[in-house]
Protein backbone atom coordinates (compact mmCIF):
# COMPACT_ATOMS: atom_id res chain seq x y z
CA UNK A 1 0.00 0.00 0.00
CA UNK A 2 1.39 3.54 -0.85
CA UNK A 3 -0.07 7.06 0.41
CA UNK A 4 0.30 10.16 -2.51
CA UNK A 5 -0.39 13.62 -1.61
CA UNK A 6 -1.91 15.74 -4.24
CA UNK A 7 -3.37 19.56 -4.26
CA UNK A 8 -5.82 18.41 -6.84
CA UNK A 9 -7.02 15.16 -7.47
CA UNK A 10 -10.05 14.30 -10.67
CA UNK A 11 -11.49 10.70 -10.30
CA UNK A 12 -12.59 10.07 -13.63
CA UNK A 13 -10.21 10.53 -17.12
CA UNK A 14 -12.90 11.09 -18.90
CA UNK A 15 -13.95 13.92 -21.48
CA UNK A 16 -14.34 15.80 -17.83
CA UNK A 17 -11.69 15.70 -16.55
CA UNK A 18 -9.44 15.44 -19.09
CA UNK A 19 -10.51 18.80 -20.29
CA UNK A 20 -10.12 19.84 -16.67
CA UNK A 21 -6.11 18.84 -17.45
CA UNK A 22 -5.97 20.93 -20.62
CA UNK A 23 -7.82 24.13 -18.57
CA UNK A 24 -5.08 23.69 -15.87
CA UNK A 25 -2.01 23.56 -17.64
CA UNK A 26 -3.34 26.40 -20.22
CA UNK A 27 -3.86 28.31 -17.51
CA UNK A 28 -0.06 29.10 -17.14
CA UNK A 29 -0.13 28.21 -13.18
CA UNK A 30 2.63 25.44 -14.16
CA UNK A 31 2.76 24.81 -10.04
CA UNK A 32 -0.80 24.15 -10.04
CA UNK A 33 -0.73 21.76 -12.98
CA UNK A 34 2.57 19.82 -11.73
CA UNK A 35 0.24 19.18 -8.56
CA UNK A 36 -2.56 17.57 -10.55
CA UNK A 37 -3.27 14.12 -10.58
CA UNK A 38 -5.80 12.53 -12.39
CA UNK A 39 -7.49 8.69 -11.60
CA UNK A 40 -8.71 6.21 -14.40
CA UNK A 41 -10.02 2.93 -13.33
CA UNK A 42 -9.18 1.46 -17.07
CA UNK A 43 -5.87 0.72 -18.51
CA UNK A 44 -6.37 3.58 -21.24
CA UNK A 45 -8.69 6.42 -22.15
CA UNK A 46 -12.14 5.12 -24.34
CA UNK A 47 -14.97 7.19 -24.78
CA UNK A 48 -18.10 5.67 -23.90
CA UNK A 49 -16.56 2.28 -24.05
CA UNK A 50 -18.96 0.25 -23.87
CA UNK A 51 -20.86 1.44 -27.21
CA UNK A 52 -17.77 2.15 -29.39
CA UNK A 53 -18.96 0.47 -32.26
CA UNK A 54 -17.03 1.15 -35.18
CA UNK A 55 -19.93 2.58 -37.03
CA UNK A 56 -21.25 4.94 -33.94
CA UNK A 57 -20.58 8.91 -34.97
CA UNK A 58 -20.65 11.58 -32.06
CA UNK A 59 -24.04 13.97 -32.27
CA UNK A 60 -22.37 16.88 -31.00
CA UNK A 61 -20.05 18.95 -33.59
CA UNK A 62 -16.44 18.27 -33.46
CA UNK A 63 -16.07 22.00 -32.49
CA UNK A 64 -16.93 21.10 -28.77
CA UNK A 65 -14.16 19.61 -28.19
CA UNK A 66 -12.08 19.72 -25.21
CA UNK A 67 -10.82 23.72 -25.76
CA UNK A 68 -11.96 25.05 -29.40
CA UNK A 69 -14.99 26.98 -27.69
CA UNK A 70 -12.70 28.59 -24.89
CA UNK A 71 -9.39 28.89 -26.94
CA UNK A 72 -9.59 27.83 -30.69
CA UNK A 73 -5.71 28.29 -31.06
CA UNK A 74 -5.40 25.78 -28.65
CA UNK A 75 -2.92 22.80 -29.27
CA UNK A 76 -5.27 20.01 -27.86
CA UNK A 77 -8.27 20.99 -29.98
CA UNK A 78 -9.70 18.15 -32.06
CA UNK A 79 -8.42 19.65 -35.80
CA UNK A 80 -4.86 20.02 -33.60
CA UNK A 81 -5.34 15.96 -33.40
CA UNK A 82 -5.96 15.19 -36.80
CA UNK A 83 -2.96 16.99 -38.08
CA UNK A 84 -0.65 15.63 -35.38
CA UNK A 85 -1.55 12.57 -36.79
CA UNK A 86 -1.47 12.86 -40.64
CA UNK A 87 -5.23 12.49 -41.14
CA UNK A 88 -6.35 15.99 -41.73
CA UNK A 89 -6.99 16.38 -45.38
CA UNK A 90 -9.34 12.61 -45.41
CA UNK A 91 -11.34 13.97 -42.24
CA UNK A 92 -11.98 17.78 -43.92
CA UNK A 93 -12.83 15.56 -47.38
CA UNK A 94 -15.29 13.60 -44.87
CA UNK A 95 -17.53 16.63 -45.19
CA UNK A 96 -18.60 16.08 -41.72
CA UNK A 97 -19.57 18.02 -38.31
CA UNK A 98 -19.77 14.62 -36.60
CA UNK A 99 -17.04 12.51 -36.90
CA UNK A 100 -16.90 8.60 -35.45
CA UNK A 101 -17.32 8.31 -31.87
CA UNK A 102 -14.05 6.50 -32.28
CA UNK A 103 -12.40 8.87 -33.49
CA UNK A 104 -13.07 11.25 -30.85
CA UNK A 105 -12.41 8.73 -28.28
CA UNK A 106 -8.69 8.48 -29.89
CA UNK A 107 -8.69 12.20 -29.37
CA UNK A 108 -8.84 11.94 -25.69
CA UNK A 109 -6.24 9.48 -25.43
CA UNK A 110 -4.42 11.76 -27.71
CA UNK A 111 -5.16 15.13 -25.11
CA UNK A 112 -3.94 12.16 -22.41
CA UNK A 113 -0.68 11.38 -23.93
CA UNK A 114 0.01 15.27 -24.71
CA UNK A 115 -0.65 16.46 -21.06
CA UNK A 116 2.97 17.82 -19.77
CA UNK A 117 2.65 18.49 -16.32
CA UNK A 118 -0.64 16.85 -15.09
CA UNK A 119 -0.45 13.10 -14.07
CA UNK A 120 -2.90 10.60 -14.83
CA UNK A 121 -2.74 7.24 -13.18
CA UNK A 122 -4.29 4.31 -15.03
CA UNK A 123 -5.52 1.12 -13.28
CA UNK A 124 -6.48 3.12 -10.23
CA UNK A 125 -10.21 2.56 -9.43
CA UNK A 126 -10.93 5.13 -6.39
CA UNK A 127 -12.88 3.27 -4.10
CA UNK A 128 -13.95 5.56 -1.12
CA UNK A 129 -13.56 8.91 0.21
CA UNK A 130 -13.12 10.32 3.41
CA UNK A 131 -13.24 13.92 4.46
CA UNK A 132 -9.74 15.31 6.19
CA UNK A 133 -10.93 17.60 9.08
CA UNK A 134 -9.17 19.80 11.47
CA UNK A 135 -10.75 21.03 14.39
CA UNK A 136 -13.97 20.45 12.69
CA UNK A 137 -12.99 22.32 9.02
CA UNK A 138 -12.46 19.93 5.93
CA UNK A 139 -9.13 20.51 4.77
CA UNK A 140 -8.87 17.82 2.03
CA UNK A 141 -10.08 13.98 0.99
CA UNK A 142 -8.42 10.26 1.46
CA UNK A 143 -9.50 8.83 -1.54
CA UNK A 144 -8.88 4.77 -1.48
CA UNK A 145 -8.13 2.71 -4.36
CA UNK A 146 -9.08 -0.26 -5.44
CA UNK A 147 -5.94 -1.92 -4.79
CA UNK A 148 -5.36 -0.25 -1.60
CA UNK A 149 -3.04 2.38 -2.28
CA UNK A 150 -4.36 5.92 -0.66
CA UNK A 151 -3.89 9.06 -1.97
CA UNK A 152 -4.67 12.48 -0.04
CA UNK A 153 -5.67 15.46 -1.89
CA UNK A 154 -6.60 19.21 -0.75
CA UNK A 155 -9.46 19.86 -3.45
CA UNK A 156 -11.33 16.80 -5.58
CA UNK A 157 -12.76 16.99 -8.33
CA UNK A 158 -15.31 13.77 -9.58
CA UNK A 159 -15.55 12.93 -12.83
CA UNK A 160 -16.64 9.78 -13.45
CA UNK A 161 -20.11 9.90 -15.40
CA UNK A 162 -23.37 8.92 -14.05
CA UNK A 163 -24.45 5.24 -12.75
CA UNK A 164 -25.74 2.75 -15.04
CA UNK A 165 -29.61 2.82 -14.69
CA UNK A 166 -31.11 -0.67 -14.64
CA UNK A 167 -35.26 -0.47 -14.06
CA UNK A 168 -36.24 -2.51 -10.68
CA UNK A 169 -37.99 -4.76 -12.63
CA UNK A 170 -34.91 -6.56 -14.13
CA UNK A 171 -32.71 -6.32 -10.78
CA UNK A 172 -33.32 -10.02 -9.82
CA UNK A 173 -32.23 -11.77 -13.13
CA UNK A 174 -29.08 -13.53 -13.14
CA UNK A 175 -26.46 -11.45 -13.94
CA UNK A 176 -25.13 -13.13 -17.15
CA UNK A 177 -28.62 -12.89 -19.14
CA UNK A 178 -28.44 -9.07 -18.26
CA UNK A 179 -26.42 -6.43 -20.50
CA UNK A 180 -26.54 -2.82 -20.12
CA UNK A 181 -25.34 -0.56 -22.51
CA UNK A 182 -22.43 0.66 -20.62
CA UNK A 183 -20.98 -3.01 -20.47
CA UNK A 184 -22.45 -4.39 -24.10
CA UNK A 185 -18.85 -4.45 -26.38
CA UNK A 186 -17.22 -5.63 -23.02
CA UNK A 187 -19.85 -8.94 -22.25
CA UNK A 188 -21.57 -9.31 -26.33
CA UNK A 189 -18.53 -11.04 -27.25
CA UNK A 190 -18.37 -13.31 -24.32
CA UNK A 191 -22.27 -14.62 -25.66
CA UNK A 192 -22.29 -18.23 -26.59
CA UNK A 193 -23.25 -17.98 -30.69
CA UNK A 194 -23.52 -21.96 -31.12
CA UNK A 195 -26.84 -21.52 -31.46
CA UNK A 196 -29.80 -18.85 -32.46
CA UNK A 197 -30.67 -17.36 -29.50
CA UNK A 198 -33.29 -14.71 -28.88
CA UNK A 199 -32.31 -11.29 -27.19
CA UNK A 200 -34.70 -8.24 -26.50
CA UNK A 201 -33.33 -5.12 -26.10
CA UNK A 202 -35.30 -2.79 -23.73
CA UNK A 203 -35.34 1.10 -24.40
CA UNK A 204 -36.13 3.54 -27.41
CA UNK A 205 -33.31 6.38 -27.11
CA UNK A 206 -30.04 6.30 -28.85
CA UNK A 207 -27.92 3.90 -27.00
CA UNK A 208 -30.88 1.03 -27.15
CA UNK A 209 -31.41 1.66 -30.89
CA UNK A 210 -27.47 1.15 -31.63
CA UNK A 211 -27.13 -1.88 -29.39
CA UNK A 212 -30.12 -3.22 -32.02
CA UNK A 213 -28.33 -2.35 -34.82
CA UNK A 214 -25.34 -4.06 -33.45
CA UNK A 215 -26.88 -7.15 -32.38
CA UNK A 216 -27.73 -8.28 -35.88
CA UNK A 217 -24.09 -8.84 -36.59
CA UNK A 218 -22.55 -9.55 -33.13
CA UNK A 219 -25.43 -12.71 -32.79
CA UNK A 220 -25.88 -13.88 -36.24
CA UNK A 221 -29.04 -15.60 -36.69
CA UNK A 222 -30.56 -14.66 -33.75
CA UNK A 223 -33.68 -12.70 -33.49
CA UNK A 224 -33.54 -9.67 -31.32
CA UNK A 225 -36.75 -7.81 -30.32
CA UNK A 226 -36.80 -4.00 -29.67
CA UNK A 227 -39.00 -2.81 -26.55
CA UNK A 228 -39.91 0.47 -26.76
CA UNK A 229 -42.68 2.64 -24.60
CA UNK A 230 -43.79 4.86 -26.92
CA UNK A 231 -45.28 4.96 -30.09
CA UNK A 232 -42.37 4.70 -32.23
CA UNK A 233 -38.64 5.63 -32.42
CA UNK A 234 -38.74 9.44 -32.66
CA UNK A 235 -35.43 11.70 -34.14
CA UNK A 236 -33.91 14.12 -31.84
CA UNK A 237 -35.13 17.28 -31.55
CA UNK A 238 -32.69 19.06 -33.39
CA UNK A 239 -34.15 22.93 -34.30
CA UNK A 240 -31.36 25.37 -34.26
CA UNK A 241 -33.63 27.39 -31.68
CA UNK A 242 -33.40 24.49 -28.92
CA UNK A 243 -29.78 23.76 -30.16
CA UNK A 244 -28.98 27.50 -28.03
CA UNK A 245 -29.81 26.06 -24.68
CA UNK A 246 -26.36 23.81 -25.24
CA UNK A 247 -24.74 26.98 -25.36
CA UNK A 248 -22.00 27.55 -23.21
CA UNK A 249 -23.12 30.66 -22.22
CA UNK A 250 -27.15 29.43 -21.62
CA UNK A 251 -25.36 27.84 -18.11
CA UNK A 252 -25.76 30.97 -16.32
CA UNK A 253 -29.17 31.79 -18.25
CA UNK A 254 -30.29 28.35 -16.87
CA UNK A 255 -28.44 28.91 -13.11
CA UNK A 256 -30.31 31.90 -12.11
CA UNK A 257 -33.52 30.68 -12.92
CA UNK A 258 -36.23 29.43 -10.33
CA UNK A 259 -36.22 25.81 -9.78
CA UNK A 260 -39.54 24.97 -10.92
CA UNK A 261 -38.77 26.88 -14.44
CA UNK A 262 -35.53 24.64 -14.52
CA UNK A 263 -37.69 21.66 -14.03
CA UNK A 264 -39.89 23.23 -17.30
CA UNK A 265 -37.17 23.51 -18.97
CA UNK A 266 -35.43 20.27 -18.85
CA UNK A 267 -38.95 18.58 -19.32
CA UNK A 268 -39.02 20.64 -22.58
CA UNK A 269 -35.89 19.87 -23.68
CA UNK A 270 -35.94 15.60 -23.75
CA UNK A 271 -36.35 15.26 -27.13
CA UNK A 272 -33.49 17.30 -27.30
CA UNK A 273 -30.84 15.04 -25.76
CA UNK A 274 -32.67 11.63 -24.49
CA UNK A 275 -35.74 10.48 -25.36
CA UNK A 276 -34.61 10.25 -29.52
CA UNK A 277 -32.44 9.37 -32.17
CA UNK A 278 -29.59 10.77 -34.27
CA UNK A 279 -32.19 11.23 -37.85
CA UNK A 280 -29.47 9.87 -40.19
CA UNK A 281 -29.54 6.86 -37.77
CA UNK A 282 -32.88 6.56 -37.69
CA UNK A 283 -32.98 6.20 -41.41
CA UNK A 284 -30.55 3.54 -41.36
CA UNK A 285 -32.05 1.40 -38.91
CA UNK A 286 -35.54 1.91 -40.66
CA UNK A 287 -34.02 0.95 -44.30
CA UNK A 288 -32.38 -2.29 -42.13
CA UNK A 289 -35.94 -3.18 -41.19
CA UNK A 290 -37.26 -2.61 -44.49
CA UNK A 291 -34.93 -4.75 -46.23
CA UNK A 292 -35.41 -7.85 -43.98
CA UNK A 293 -39.01 -7.31 -44.22
CA UNK A 294 -38.50 -7.33 -48.14
CA UNK A 295 -35.78 -9.26 -48.88
CA UNK A 296 -36.14 -11.70 -45.56
CA UNK A 297 -34.63 -13.13 -43.47
CA UNK A 298 -37.18 -10.92 -40.98
CA UNK A 299 -34.72 -11.51 -37.37
CA UNK A 300 -35.36 -8.25 -35.45
CA UNK A 301 -38.62 -6.54 -35.01
CA UNK A 302 -39.83 -3.18 -32.74
CA UNK A 303 -42.61 -3.34 -30.06
CA UNK A 304 -43.72 0.04 -29.79
CA UNK A 305 -46.35 1.07 -26.83
CA UNK A 306 -45.16 -1.84 -25.10
CA UNK A 307 -43.53 -2.25 -21.55
CA UNK A 308 -41.71 -4.44 -19.29
CA UNK A 309 -44.10 -5.64 -16.20
CA UNK A 310 -42.01 -8.74 -14.93
CA UNK A 311 -38.81 -10.33 -15.76
CA UNK A 312 -38.39 -13.92 -14.78
CA UNK A 313 -36.09 -16.53 -14.90
CA UNK A 314 -37.34 -19.93 -16.36
CA UNK A 315 -34.62 -22.70 -16.19
CA UNK A 316 -31.84 -21.27 -19.11
CA UNK A 317 -34.35 -18.68 -20.32
CA UNK A 318 -35.93 -15.55 -19.62
CA UNK A 319 -39.44 -14.87 -19.25
CA UNK A 320 -40.66 -11.08 -19.58
CA UNK A 321 -43.89 -9.81 -19.41
CA UNK A 322 -44.48 -7.82 -21.94
CA UNK A 323 -47.89 -4.97 -21.41
CA UNK A 324 -49.44 -3.72 -24.68
CA UNK A 325 -50.42 -0.42 -23.41
CA UNK A 326 -52.79 -0.63 -26.25
CA UNK A 327 -54.86 -3.43 -26.02
CA UNK A 328 -54.37 -3.87 -22.31
CA UNK A 329 -52.91 -7.31 -22.51
CA UNK A 330 -50.06 -9.11 -20.73
CA UNK A 331 -48.04 -11.70 -23.32
CA UNK A 332 -45.76 -13.69 -22.10
CA UNK A 333 -42.03 -13.46 -24.04
CA UNK A 334 -39.19 -15.83 -23.41
CA UNK A 335 -35.99 -15.12 -24.50
CA UNK A 336 -32.15 -15.89 -23.92
CA UNK A 337 -30.57 -12.30 -23.06
CA UNK A 338 -31.97 -8.88 -21.44
CA UNK A 339 -30.29 -5.99 -23.40
CA UNK A 340 -30.46 -2.91 -21.52
CA UNK A 341 -31.07 0.45 -23.14
CA UNK A 342 -32.53 2.07 -20.32
CA UNK A 343 -29.65 5.22 -19.81
CA UNK A 344 -28.41 6.46 -16.73
CA UNK A 345 -29.29 7.31 -13.65
CA UNK A 346 -30.46 10.82 -12.80
CA UNK A 347 -29.95 10.92 -9.31
CA UNK A 348 -26.02 11.98 -8.23
CA UNK A 349 -23.57 9.03 -8.52
CA UNK A 350 -23.50 6.65 -5.55
CA UNK A 351 -19.91 8.21 -5.22
CA UNK A 352 -20.73 11.53 -4.80
CA UNK A 353 -24.37 10.45 -2.16
CA UNK A 354 -21.76 8.39 0.44
CA UNK A 355 -19.16 11.62 0.66
CA UNK A 356 -22.49 13.72 0.69
CA UNK A 357 -23.86 11.17 3.78
CA UNK A 358 -20.72 11.70 5.98
CA UNK A 359 -20.50 15.07 5.30
CA UNK A 360 -24.28 15.02 6.73
CA UNK A 361 -25.57 16.78 3.53
CA UNK A 362 -29.21 16.07 3.02
CA UNK A 363 -29.24 17.70 -0.72
CA UNK A 364 -26.20 18.18 -3.06
CA UNK A 365 -26.02 21.66 -4.11
CA UNK A 366 -23.06 22.82 -6.15
CA UNK A 367 -22.19 26.34 -6.64
CA UNK A 368 -21.94 28.22 -10.27
CA UNK A 369 -18.29 26.99 -10.53
CA UNK A 370 -19.56 23.32 -9.36
CA UNK A 371 -18.31 23.48 -5.85
CA UNK A 372 -20.21 21.40 -3.33
CA UNK A 373 -21.53 23.58 -0.38
CA UNK A 374 -19.99 22.26 2.63
CA UNK A 375 -19.13 25.68 4.07
CA UNK A 376 -16.97 28.99 3.95
CA UNK A 377 -14.64 27.67 6.13
CA UNK A 378 -13.63 24.52 4.47
CA UNK A 379 -9.78 24.63 2.78
CA UNK A 380 -10.28 21.45 0.69
CA UNK A 381 -13.40 21.75 -2.01
CA UNK A 382 -15.21 18.93 -3.63
CA UNK A 383 -16.28 19.56 -7.41
CA UNK A 384 -18.99 17.68 -9.55
CA UNK A 385 -18.32 17.57 -13.04
CA UNK A 386 -21.52 15.86 -15.71
CA UNK A 387 -23.89 15.61 -13.05
CA UNK A 388 -25.48 18.73 -12.66
CA UNK A 389 -28.00 18.56 -15.25
CA UNK A 390 -31.00 20.43 -12.36
CA UNK A 391 -29.07 23.69 -11.55
CA UNK A 392 -26.65 24.11 -14.96
CA UNK A 393 -28.95 22.58 -17.60
CA UNK A 394 -29.07 19.41 -20.10
CA UNK A 395 -25.63 20.30 -21.61
CA UNK A 396 -23.67 19.61 -18.20
CA UNK A 397 -23.73 15.79 -19.38
CA UNK A 398 -22.42 16.67 -22.32
CA UNK A 399 -19.53 18.10 -24.38
CA UNK A 400 -20.21 20.56 -25.77
CA UNK A 401 -19.53 22.48 -22.78
CA UNK A 402 -17.07 21.31 -21.36
CA UNK A 403 -14.20 23.93 -22.43
CA UNK A 404 -16.20 26.58 -20.48
CA UNK A 405 -16.40 24.53 -17.13
CA UNK A 406 -13.29 23.56 -16.89
CA UNK A 407 -12.25 26.54 -17.00
CA UNK A 408 -14.99 27.51 -14.65
CA UNK A 409 -13.29 25.66 -12.47
CA UNK A 410 -9.97 26.41 -12.61
CA UNK A 411 -10.55 30.01 -11.94
CA UNK A 412 -12.11 28.96 -8.81
CA UNK A 413 -9.24 26.56 -8.13
CA UNK A 414 -6.63 29.77 -8.69
CA UNK A 415 -9.27 31.92 -7.07
CA UNK A 416 -9.53 30.19 -3.69
CA UNK A 417 -5.47 29.71 -3.73
CA UNK A 418 -4.90 33.86 -4.71
CA UNK A 419 -7.42 34.55 -1.33
CA UNK A 420 -5.40 32.26 1.18
CA UNK A 421 -2.42 34.24 -0.28
CA UNK A 422 -4.08 37.59 0.31
CA UNK A 423 -5.12 36.75 3.80
CA UNK A 424 -1.68 34.89 4.87
C1 LIG B 1 -23.44 5.90 -25.70
C2 LIG B 1 -23.26 7.36 -25.38
C3 LIG B 1 -23.01 8.26 -26.39
C4 LIG B 1 -22.84 9.59 -26.10
N1 LIG B 1 -22.61 10.44 -27.14
C5 LIG B 1 -22.45 11.73 -26.88
C6 LIG B 1 -22.21 12.65 -27.94
O1 LIG B 1 -22.18 12.29 -29.11
N2 LIG B 1 -22.00 13.95 -27.62
C7 LIG B 1 -22.01 14.37 -26.33
O2 LIG B 1 -21.80 15.55 -26.07
N3 LIG B 1 -22.26 13.54 -25.32
C8 LIG B 1 -22.48 12.24 -25.56
N4 LIG B 1 -22.73 11.40 -24.53
C9 LIG B 1 -22.80 11.93 -23.14
C10 LIG B 1 -21.52 11.66 -22.34
O3 LIG B 1 -21.91 11.64 -21.00
C11 LIG B 1 -20.46 12.74 -22.52
O4 LIG B 1 -20.10 12.82 -23.86
C12 LIG B 1 -19.14 12.49 -21.78
O5 LIG B 1 -18.69 11.17 -21.98
C13 LIG B 1 -19.22 12.82 -20.32
O6 LIG B 1 -17.89 12.84 -19.85
P1 LIG B 1 -17.49 12.53 -18.35
O7 LIG B 1 -16.02 12.66 -18.28
O8 LIG B 1 -18.33 13.36 -17.43
O9 LIG B 1 -17.95 11.02 -18.07
P2 LIG B 1 -17.51 9.67 -18.77
O10 LIG B 1 -17.32 9.84 -20.22
O11 LIG B 1 -18.46 8.65 -18.31
O12 LIG B 1 -16.07 9.35 -18.17
C14 LIG B 1 -15.88 8.97 -16.83
C15 LIG B 1 -14.53 8.32 -16.69
O13 LIG B 1 -14.29 8.08 -15.31
C16 LIG B 1 -13.82 6.75 -15.13
N5 LIG B 1 -14.23 6.34 -13.78
C17 LIG B 1 -15.49 6.17 -13.33
N6 LIG B 1 -15.49 5.84 -12.03
C18 LIG B 1 -14.19 5.81 -11.65
C19 LIG B 1 -13.55 5.51 -10.42
N7 LIG B 1 -14.24 5.18 -9.32
N8 LIG B 1 -12.20 5.56 -10.36
C20 LIG B 1 -11.47 5.90 -11.48
N9 LIG B 1 -12.03 6.16 -12.67
C21 LIG B 1 -13.38 6.13 -12.75
C22 LIG B 1 -14.48 5.97 -16.24
O14 LIG B 1 -13.78 4.78 -16.56
C23 LIG B 1 -14.43 6.97 -17.39
O15 LIG B 1 -13.22 6.91 -18.11
C24 LIG B 1 -22.91 10.06 -24.78
C25 LIG B 1 -23.17 9.16 -23.75
C26 LIG B 1 -23.35 7.83 -24.05
C27 LIG B 1 -23.66 6.88 -22.93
Amino acid sequence: MTVQDVGVLAIGAGPANLALAVAIEESGARELAGDTLVLEQHADVKWQRGTLMPWARSQVSFLKDLVTLRNPRSRFSFLSFLHDQGRLDEFVNLGTFHPYRWEMSDYLQWVANSLERVRIRYDARALSIEPTTESGVITGWTVTLANGDVIRCRDLVVGGGRDAHVPEVFAGLPADKVVHSSQYLDRIGAVPKDRPLHAVVVGGAQSAAEMFYALHGDLPDSQVTMVVRSIGLQNYQTSKFINEAFFPSYVDEFYDTPPEVRAQILDEMRFANYAGLAPPFLDELYTMLYQQKMLGPQRSSVRSMTEVLNARQDGDEIVLDLHDRKTGKVDPVRCDLVVLGTGYDQRMPAMAREVAAKLGLDDIAVSRQYRVDIGDAAWGALYLQGVNEKTHGMSDSLISVLAHRSQDIVNDLLARRTAELRSA
